[in-house]
């Protein structure tokens, strides 16, 4: 039998074969992956697993694919997306004898920072409101530890529930999780199902202001009405990457279609049929030129999957 139809008759959720990752990634690039596979619940997720490791087939959860990128000739196994309603939780627990002024929130993998950071703030919640305008969902940020204004997703998670390598499910309470700058301890064996979080009751105006006041500065910074993975490279210590880039003069340096944006020299865009090769050519420029006038060594953030 081929492993297409062993792994529908597997499968109770969504599958597909050779699915370009292009539709599935923020930059807009990417070839197929094999299989693309939606798991329905918790129990499938374990099946799609299991099928994995017997057939050796490589995996890679796929949250909205806003820090990846993916080669040109595609991704040669499974692409794992939790977007079924299984892994869509989100529960606010108003119990208000809760530790002083915290408030519980649970919240599935698939579900969308953006999701969880606005209805935070509308139950007058804070603790998120530097999330307003990374894409992307719940698991991938808890990967990546996503974050701006000196905040980030780990400051505020209080345990981790994943599905581990030998298919059981782990609660990973805070002393288990390491969270540095753009790295955790999680996804790298095993799936990230769901978060549990504590936020602080806060003035909701306060939140209010904080969230339009980071979105607009996002806005006036960012070119966000271009395909990109955001940021490219992780800041130095004390430095911004993007500083570095600017000053070895290569906004707007341009390989194909694939660009440094002229708006933020961290960013490179995709003016519309860039190859994940022209990318990769214009992030070793970037690396090369800066170390060459600075000194600097640039480490990326984004991460690039598949052949
Ligand atoms: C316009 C723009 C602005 C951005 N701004 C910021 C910013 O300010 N700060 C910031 O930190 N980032 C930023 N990013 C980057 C990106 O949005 C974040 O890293 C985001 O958290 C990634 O989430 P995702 O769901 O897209 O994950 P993906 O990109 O799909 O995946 C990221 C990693 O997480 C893993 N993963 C995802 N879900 C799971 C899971 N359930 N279990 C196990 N592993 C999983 C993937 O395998 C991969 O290794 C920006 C990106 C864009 C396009």
């Amino acid at each position: 039998m081929s492993l297409a139809k062993e792994i529908s008759e597997i499968v109770k959720g969504r599958i597909k074969f050779n699915e370009p990752l292009s539709e599935h990634t923020s930059l807009r690039i990417g070839g197929p992956a094999d299989y693309w596979v939606e798991p329905k619940d918790l129990e499938d997720l374990r099946a799609v697993l299991q099928f994995a490791s017997t057939k050796r087939l490589p995996w890679k959860v796929l949250g909205e694919g806003t820090n990846i990128l993916a080669r040109d000739r595609g991704f040669p196994g499974l692409i794992i997306s939790l977007r079924g309603d299984s892994f869509q939780k989100l529960e606010f627990n108003e119990d208000t004898s809760y530790e002083c002024c915290k408030r519980r929130v649970v919240a599935g993998a698939a579900v969308l920072l953006s999701k969880l950071m606005s209805e935070a703030a509308e139950r007058g919640l804070g603790g998120l409101e530097f999330a307003v305008g990374i894409p992307g969902t719940v698991g991938g940020a808890l990967v990546m530890n996503a974050g701006a204004q000196s905040a980030s997703v780990g400051d505020v998670t209080h345990s981790v529930k994943v599905l581990n390598t030998s298919n059981g499910v782990s609660l990973l309470k805070k002393d288990a999780l390491r969270f540095g700058y753009r790295r955790s301890n999680l996804g790298k064996e095993e799936v990230v199902l769901e978060v549990e979080m504590k936020l602080k009751k806060k003035d909701k105006n306060e939140i209010d202001n904080l969230i339009k006041d980071y979105l607009s500065k996002r806005r006036e910074a960012q070119p966000l009405d271009q395909p990109s993975a955001g940021c490219i490279f992780k800041n130095p210590s004390d430095v911004s990457a993007g500083e570095l880039i600017d000053k070895a003069n290569l906004k707007g340096r341009r390989i194909g279609d694939a660009q440094i944006s002229t708006k933020h020299a961290n960013f490179i865009i995709n003016r519309g049929e860039a190859k994940a090769e022209e990318v990769i050519s214009l992030v070793e420029t970037v690396r090369e030129e800066v170390l060459r006038k600075m000194g600097i060594r640039l480490e990326p953030e984004i991460e690039i999957i598949g052949e």
